[in-house]
């Protein structure tokens, strides 16, 4: 598509778009009766409007029927769970016996490195990318010293070229390829949550497949934002968290994908009641005995209202189609790039550096600018105008543009605010 820079072209997109009816579907945080532009959803997507009624329900049922809710509430609570990953298998690529729903990120991470990093003499190395988000680095650095091991010989970190922000796929498999006889596990993002890259997953797998090494994948910011396809990928695990692009709210329960291949109950584990086989867990007795697929990693009983929220945001994407999110996901990143080149391009002294990778398969909703100069003050003066953008060390501001609710104009706003800061 053609784009341009004008207001109207903006409007036409919007008015063409057809996912325009769900943003009313979510809650836009507004100041004096007037909504704010927000593009933090890759920090803290935003509140479906039915969240709050799927709670009522929780706690109506908790109210008329107490613990016989999980038989006999009108949606038994035993059976809620299966709510959460019929949509999740579009999300994220995958069949539904190799989702499950369960406890929060950084738990989660650990539950899957005590399954699928297993270091012995000769492969014990975790193959990762420089500058992880910081608690991935403490849970690869804590699980290597849980088995006696050394950070610093352990863990090999896989960083830009000098002078670039972006980390090639060559040089990540050349690290595999080197330390591939003594990798235990290679573990990535699937989006970098500083530079927004996305990284090329399948390739990643297969490099840590071919060598005899466990791949796991943080999705993080990718679930909910690009297209996965974690089985045919053939990744052992992967782990997300729902507050980001899932919309699920603060702290909401996380998500895990186990691959077929790993469904054996001979994979050790960290094992807790309601992993246990769903037919005989209540005749409570001794020795573990899994469920069959990944739901055999639950530990706990489920977190019902965190279930509630989750699954309010699910049907949306649900309701909208997952073709369609991307599709709009698509179009909305190009003219972001569009407006945000045309416009830095324009300047006699240019004053964005793009760390997001410009292509469009290494880059998800999200765009990361190096700020050249007056960067915090750009900052500040888009939050004064009610532009929600975020601000990392050392001059960097993240935004990042949703199908769900985001609109073109809005993307139009954003760059306008910019021109006029700058001239
Ligand atoms: C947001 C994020 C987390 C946060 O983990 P929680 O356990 O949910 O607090 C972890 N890792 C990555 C890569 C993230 O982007």
């Amino acid at each position: 598509m053609e784009f341009n820079s004008s207001v109207e072209f903006a409007r036409q997109l919007d008015s063409d778009d057809p996912l325009k009816e769900t943003r009313s579907k979510f809650i836009i945080p507004e100041v004096d009766g007037r909504q704010q532009v927000y593009l933090l959803g890759n920090s803290l997507g935003l509140q479906p409007v039915s969240a709050k009624s799927y709670l009522d329900k929780i706690l109506a049922d908790w109210s008329s029927l107490g613990v016989e809710s999980f038989f006999h509430a009108k949606e038994p609570w035993m059976d809620y769970h299966d709510q959460l990953t019929g949509p999740l298998t579009k999300i994220v690529g995958a069949h539904a016996d190799e989702i499950v729903v369960m406890n929060q990120l950084s738990v989660n991470l650990h539950l899957m490195m005590v399954s699928f990093y297993r270091p012995d003499n000769k492969r014990f190395k975790i193959i990762c990318e420089a500058k992880a988000f910081p608690s991935d680095q403490y849970v690869f650095e804590s699980q290597v010293r849980s088995h006696g091991l050394d950070p610093e010989t352990a863990i090999i970190e896989v960083g830009p070229r000098e002078g670039e922000s972006v980390i090639h796929t060559e040089d990540i498999i050349a690290a595999i390829n080197e330390h591939g006889d003594e990798t235990a596990l290679v573990i990535f993002s699937g989006v970098n949550y500083y530079s927004g890259q996305v990284f090329d997953m399948e390739a990643i797998s297969k490099a840590a497949r071919n060598k005899g090494s466990r791949v796991g994948l943080d999705l993080a910011h990718a679930a909910g934002n690009i297209e996965l396809k974690l089985h045919d990928w053939q990744v052992d695990f992967a782990c997300w968290c729902s507050y980001k692009y899932l919309n699920a709210g603060p702290g909401a329960i996380g998500g895990v994908f186990i691959h077929r291949n790993n469904h054996d109950d001979r994979v050790v584990r960290f094992a807790g009641w309601w992993g246990y086989d769903k037919s005989t867990r209540f005749r409570m007795e001794k020795g573990f005995k899994p469920m069959a697929g990944a739901e055999g990693w639950q530990l706990s009983t489920p977190a019902l209202f965190l279930y509630a929220t989750h699954r309010a945001s699910l049907e949306i994407f649900e309701e909208a189609g997952w073709e369609k999110v991307q599709q709009k996901r698509r179009l909305l990143t190009a003219y972001t790039w569009f407006l945000l080149k045309e416009f830095n391009e324009g300047l006699e002294k240019k004053i964005i550096r793009f760390i997001t990778p410009e292509e469009e398969q290494h880059h998800g909703c999200q765009v990361s600018m190096l700020m050249l100069e007056r960067g915090r003050e750009i900052y500040e003066a888009l939050i004064r105008r009610h532009v929600i953008v975020d601000w990392r060390e050392p001059n960097v501001i993240r935004f990042a543009p949703v199908p769900l609710y985001n609109t073109f104009s809005e993307v139009h706003q954003l760059v306008s605010v910019l021109r006029e800061l700058v001239s």
